[in-house]
């Protein structure tokens, strides 16, 4: 019998009418010839005033002592939602999750679920039984409570769907589905058909608040398809699985961070280890770094450039001035009036002039971009928080986000889970014997063939990146990795980009003449530069992977000289003769990981 995953979040329960309603859905599932899990999440706000309460008692309440709070949330739901289910005449059990078997690591208020044990919930399935499940919570070794993180109901859900080999993962929520941008910004947001696992991650992770980042990993793991849904009306939403709405679209989606903070740390002494002390230090201190951009080193000095939340950057003040005295840097400066605009899609990774267009609406508009970095299917940018909305309004117009792509995707039913009971065994005996949320990392890779070209001394106006890339894309340049850092010098930036190495000379003089019409301080390149990358899921909520890549590169006295960073992917550039040696260490440091 097919068996669908329900999963409805706190708006969707947040009073008895909203219970009832979500009971009726549940029970017609059922009726429809499903059994059917409910994954269901604390009732309305009642999370953030549970957090508020302890703060009244404690201003620091011990973590242990928080999930024990925060888990009440999803008891008191699970509860109404069985008794709803009964007052309308069906049979259903609420299961806490001890009784579920969800095991997770002792990392309280942000616990990974480490295994599922689902015999229970397919015996009360069995005997016609809706089970209802706690979202958001666990139990560690010693029977402790935790709690997944805030948004965890997503990855319970997802999580039970994969174990329990479900037809469907349905996210009932306040919103129809996923849109092209959040329509609460930009009204000519629009809903899309579907979206691929990589996308909805960077989306997700980018502030779409539609899923929990974690819960999306997890789907891609272990290909479970996610259909995001309108609790309040019947209507098809947004289908999250393997394949993109449309083929030949770059863009599927754009995103605005807008409070976002720069730190700019000059003069670094430019030699190996030196990014690995800054951001080690970060993350002993739990700061969440974002874009990080390091230009070419002058004079055997390098400046590095990041993002952290607004919210971040008192924390992140005296952290930076610390590692500041310690490495010998020269100084650093902060800027809290900047926000980050983004865009993902699965097409842009094998099309050109992509990131030409970005630039170029932003130029049209007039809006200066101080920061690039650039992913395999993202591109983010750093402007002045007045001109946010601004940006996010050309960027999504440039790419037609508002119009259905003509050969978009579309879909009646779930893409069909076919297994054979056997595989359905082995496949539900191996999550449980797996750590279920472990970093897999899938790829670490060397790639020889590229060259690098470094513009300095660019004065920091808008319109230029999209001048240099409007050329260099007419002449026919595939260009990779993009960092436009914020100099240490007033008004000036410099900018660094990666083409493949037969394309070195063509690329050179068009730079040259460029830099004559300009008047840019100076273009540098390299012919000889070597990318290592680390891939896999979850690269960004297990933030020790950048920083074990800086490590172990560093300990070899191996020079980082540009990084990125996604959900799916860290590169870094070094020069050229260090590509094989680097590629040793990193296979050594991560081999545990690789599966
Ligand atoms: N109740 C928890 C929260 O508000 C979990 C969830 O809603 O997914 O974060
Ligand atoms: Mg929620």
């Amino acid at each position: 019998m097919p068996l669908v995953v329900q999963k409805f979040g706190g708006t969707s329960v947040a009073d008895s009418e909203k219970i009832l309603s979500a009971a009726r859905k549940a029970i017609r599932a059922q009726q429809e010839g499903n059994q059917v899990v409910m994954v269901v999440s604390a009732m309305g706000h009642n999370t953030d005033q549970l957090i508020d309460l302890a703060g009244q008692v404690n201003e620091t309440p011990p973590a242990r002592e928080m999930d024990m709070l925060l888990s009440t949330g999803e008891q008191v739901s699970v509860a109404l939602m069985a008794m709803a289910v009964h007052s309308l005449g069906h049979r259903a059990v609420s299961l806490n999750a001890a009784q579920l078997g969800i095991q997770t690591d002792s990392s309280f208020t942000k616990a990974r679920i480490r295994t599922i044990s689902p015999e229970r919930i397919r015996k009360l399935l069995e005997a016609g039984n809706i089970v209802i499940a706690a979202g958001f919570q666990g139990i560690d070794e010693d029977l402790n409570i935790t709690t997944l993180g805030r948004g965890g109901s997503d990855t319970t859900a997802v999580a039970l769907a994969a174990v329990l080999h479900a037809d469907a993962c349905e996210i009932h929520t306040d919103v129809d589905g996923v849109y092209t941008t959040d329509p609460r910004q930009l009204p000519e947001a629009r809903q899309m058909s579907r979206i691929e696992y990589g996308e909805m991650l960077e989306l997700a992770s980018l502030g779409a608040s539609v899923m929990h980042n974690r819960s999306i990993e997890f789907a891609k793991k272990y290909g479970v398809p996610i259909h995001v849904r309108s609790s309040f009306s019947d209507t098809r939403g947004t289908l999250i699985a393997s394949q993109s709405e449309s083929e030949t679209a770059s863009v599927c989606g754009a995103a605005m961070t807008r409070d976002e903070a720069r730190i700019t740390v000059q003069g670094l002494p430019d030699r190996p280890g030196v990014s690995h002390e800054l951001f080690k230090l970060l993350a002993e201190h739990k700061i969440t770094v974002d874009m990080i951009v390091q230009n070419i080193g002058q004079e055997e000095r390098a400046d590095i450039s990041f993002t952290v939340p607004k919210s971040e950057l008192q924390s992140a003040k005296q952290v930076v001035q610390t590692a500041v005295t310690e490495i010998g840097a020269t100084g650093w400066t902060h800027d809290d009036d900047v926000s980050k605009i983004s865009v993902v899609g699965a097409g842009m990774a094998d099309q050109t002039g992509v990131a030409q267009k970005m630039f170029r609406a932003l130029a049209d508009a007039e809006i200066n971009i101080q920061m690039i970095t650039t992913s395999e299917i993202k591109i983010s940018v750093l402007v002045e928080k007045s001109q946010a909305l601004a940006a996010l309004r050309a960027v999504h117009s440039t790419f037609g986000l508002q119009n259905t792509p003509t050969d978009a995707a579309t879909w009646d039913r779930l893409p069909e889970r076919t297994a054979s009971e056997a595989d359905l065994q082995k496949l539900v005996a191996d999550l449980q014997a797996a750590d279920m949320e472990q970093l897999s990392l899938s790829d670490i890779d060397l790639a020889e063939d590229q060259a690098r070209m470094t513009l300095s001394g660019v004065p920091d106006r808008p319109g230029l990146a999209a001048d240099v890339f409007d050329a260099v894309a007419a002449a026919g340049v595939f260009v990779d990795m993009i960092v436009q850092s914020y100099d240490g010098f007033q008004g000036e930036t410099s900018l660094s980009f990666t083409i493949p190495r037969t394309q070195y000379d063509d690329c050179k003089a068009i730079l040259d003449s460029l830099a004559q019409s300009y008047s840019l301080r100076k273009v540098s390149a390299s012919r000889e530069i070597a990318k290592l990358s680390v891939s896999g899921i979850g690269m960004r909520s297990h933030t020790n992977v950048a920083i074990g890549m800086f490590e172990v590169l560093a300990a070899n006295g191996i020079n980082v000289e540009m990084i990125n960073t996604s959900e799916l992917r860290v590169n870094v550039v070094v020069e050229g003769s260090s590509g094989s040696r680097g590629l040793a260490c990193l296979k050594q440091q991560f081999s545990s990981q690789l599966n």
